[in-house]
């Protein structure tokens, strides 16, 4: 038996692994006692990845050759590598000469090793000239990347797990960490056994698994966040609960702030959120440590906050508690966004996002821009925004994107709005999916196929919500002929270069990589002097000293595990930036024709669109389908019986499932697991019209900032099937 170090492909919680293998095959994974994430720990989710691996269901929905699909709607038929590598590369380049370089979309995965996601990267703002490059973290994690810069300068969330420990006050909001991040939530209950007086505080529309281990739980209204925080802003300042000093010494922008919150008195906070008043107070209260002088209050977020037409100001709001306190740069305290993918951080690394650069840099920023072309040699980076994932499809089903490249993602089943998406897919002229699996959604309106390898196959890194690095192994060899998605990109990449041979500035090729550890350490120099620079760090230092946190500079032994000690932010005038904004509602608000407010939300033992845990029955055990849950006030109002079939139906499409009387929801609310598509929830409804999974009834509104659509909120109405 061999054993490789890796980590857990799901969540950003980034648990260590060690994968047991037997020649080709994976026998076994368990807990890496030695990965300080995890320490040994892993939940259903992650102690289940051999068997996902090995089950011969996932082998048979494995993509092991490229296939070619020559006309919509049939069959596709198997290729040579080679053919379907000229393929790509003449249908993309082709579509550059005679539409220009932003009629291609590239749309990427937090699912991706952080090599991946540069080589992409490079090759749509490097060599073909387009910033149409995106990422299903759009979906994810956007909304806290702006949070971040608005208010502290960069995207570094400046916690640590071991701030869980520290903490006196721990505020969750948006966030079922219990569900969505196990063995964080794990450790969360470890630091209060050991730790009884830790308080935490749990706001969330739903009453789930987590706010029922809360010392105070706020049930607020969808989408009230900024409601809440400013009304609890509001109580700091009457009541003196304020940091006057951090305020003058480290921060910018208060007296606007201030301005803002003078109307949310907690009175009318509490109305507008739809909670108790004295439960905003006692939050408050507990979140400035009135009663314990120089206590840590640290807050843990995640899509409640994220995915919203709000989003940045949700974050911003949260962030501006914090700065307002002092409660971030000590230990136990701070503004610490739990991310979602395994790899949503690596993304935002390398610049993987339509708004981004190499190592944290501005697209909008021509310095940043001169700085990125100069490192790979390349005349210029465009300035044209690129096109978010919303944007992308949106674009597409327009006729202004031409090819879509698809890699490791599935948006015929994540993105909202899925009647759009379908026509985006169906309009574009050529579509390249590169995945692992063939039977995804989106798989089914390819024109190419590429086989990718996946976890236990693949050499490269992770970043973990904690901003820790660490290096994964293939345990086995990759199956059929598929191969890993940076290669897949160079070899693409190179073909394009002949065809495009202007974009090279004079160099025989910008992907020179022999490995995947060249393209890292490409990735590292881009990094050196900015916030997030690892020039300190190599593959083998990771490999002998384990998994490390950035920033990790030339000189230095090891990374930070806590950002802002100094109070000194990483912004023009080195201060933390308060933001002033003003509370808005959902994007669309329930009404007379759509009366309930639904929300999406993750289960625990399955993973997004369940390409991978799906293969397994045991993790159906948890919860076995898709149900729709309602009040039960609102289950006799309309006089459902537990178990019957409802349509739910919004503005863009329809559903039909089970209903089932929940007391998680409050009246006038739904809550749908996120994880099924058509497959399951297909069909078609009374006039013809496709049902599309649950996404199918979802919105496409995002945030102005950060661009992540509002995925937690729909109004819908629900009827008897
Ligand atoms: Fe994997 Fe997340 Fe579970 Fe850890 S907590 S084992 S990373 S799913």
């Amino acid at each position: 038996m061999t054993e490789t170090r890796s980590t857990c492909p799901y969540c950003g919680v980034g648990c260590g692994v060690i994968i047991e293998s037997d020649g080709s095959q994976i026998t076994g994974v368990r807990g890496d006692p030695d990965h300080p994430a995890n320490f040994g720990r892993l939940c259903t989710k992650g102690s289940t990845l051999h068997l996902t691996a090995s089950a011969p269901v996932t082998m048979a929905t494995r993509l092991l050759q490229p296939m070619q699909r020559l006309a919509r709607g049939t069959a596709a038929q198997p290729m040579a590598w080679d053919a379907a590598v000229a393929l790509a590369a003449a249908r993309i380049a082709d579509t550059v000469r005679t539409h220009g370089p932003d009629s291609v979309g590239i749309y990427l995965s937090g699912q991706m090793l952080t090599e991946d996601y540069y080589v992409f990267n490079k090759l749509g703002k490097g060599l073909l000239g387009t910033n149409n490059v995106d990422t299903n973290s759009r979906l994810c994690m956007s909304s806290a990347v702006a949070g971040y810069k608005r208010t502290l300068g960069a995207d570094a969330p400046p916690c640590s797990y071991e701030d869980l420990a520290h903490a006196d006050t721990v505020f969750i909001t948006g966030s079922n960490a219990a569900w969505a991040h196990p063995i964080l939530f794990r450790r969360l209950e470890d630091a209060k056994r050991a730790k009884p007086d830790q308080r935490w505080i749990v706001v969330d529309v739903r009453r789930t698994e987590t706010a029922d281990c809360a010392d105070l739980f706020l049930q607020i209204q969808p989408g009230t966040d900024v409601a809440l925080v400013h009304g609890m802003l509001h109580v700091m300042l009457w009541e003196g609960l304020t940091d006057a000093r951090y305020i003058a010494a480290h921060t910018s922008g208060f007296e606007a702030l201030r301005d803002a919150v003078r109307a949310w008195t907690p009175k009318e906070a509490a109305r507008v959120c739809g909670i108790r008043e004295e439960d905003l107070i006692q939050a408050a209260r507990w979140f400035a440590q009135n009663d314990r002088a120089g206590g840590a209050t640290l807050s843990l977020y995640c899509q409640g906050l994220n995915q919203s037409s709000a989003g940045t100001d949700k974050n911003a709001a949260l962030i501006n508690l914090h700065l307002a306190t002092g409660q971030i740069g000590k230990a136990g305290a701070g503004p610490f966004s739990l991310t979602g993918q395994p790899n949503a951080m690596g993304g935002r690394e390398v610049g993987g996002l339509a708004n981004l650069l190499s190592a944290h840099r501005d697209l909008a920023n021509p310095a940043h821009r001169a700085e990125v072309a100069a490192l790979w040699g390349v005349a210029d980076v465009p300035a044209t925004p690129g096109k978010s994932a919303v944007e992308m499809f949106q674009a597409a089903a327009d006729g202004a994107i031409k090819a879509l490249w698809i890699v490791c993602t599935n948006p015929a089943q994540s993105l909202p709005d899925q009647a759009m998406v379908r026509r985006a897919l169906e309009r574009c002229e050529f579509v390249i999916v590169q995945e692992a699996f063939s039977t995804t959604a989106t798989a089914a309106y390819a024109d190419l196929l590429l086989p990718a390898s996946t976890w236990g196959e693949k050499t490269g890194s992770v970043t973990n919500s904690e901003r820790r690095i660490s290096l994964v192994r293939p345990a086995v060899p990759a199956p059929g002929e598929s191969r890993a998605d940076w290669q897949i990109g160079v070899d693409i990449a190179r073909r394009i270069e002949a065809l495009l041979p202007e974009r090279l500035n004079g160099q025989s090729t910008l992907f020179p990589y022999a490995d995947a550890e060249s393209v890292w350490l490409e990735h590292r120099e881009s990094t050196r002097g900015r916030d997030l620079d690892i020039t300190g760090l190599s593959w083998p230092m990771l490999d002998a000293a384990g998994p490390q946190q950035w920033p990790l500079p030339e000189g230095q032994a090891q990374g930070k595990a806590r950002l802002y000690e100094d109070g000194i932010f990483p912004t023009a005038d080195g201060r933390a930036q308060f933001s002033a904004m003003t509370y808005r509602a959902v994007a669309e608000p329930r009404d007379a024709r759509y009366p309930f407010a639904l929300t999406t939300g993750r289960l625990r033992d399955q993973w997004h669109g369940m390409s991978r845990t799906g293969t397994l029955g045991r993790l159906f055990g948890h919860i076995a389908e898709p149900v729709v849950e309602l009040h039960p006030t609102d289950i006799a109002r309309r006089g459902f019986k537990d178990g019957e079939l409802v349509e739910v139906r919004s503005r863009r499409g329809s559903i039909v499932l089970a209903v089932q009387a929940s007391t998680t929801v409050a009246p006038t609310q739904a809550s749908i697991p996120m994880h099924w598509g058509e497959e399951v929830l297909g069909g078609v409804d009374a006039q013809g019209e496709p049902r599309l999974g649950i996404n199918g009834l979802t919105i496409p509104a995002f945030c102005p900032s950060s661009k992540q659509p509002e995925l937690k909120h729909s109004a819908v109405r629900i009827e008897p099937a």
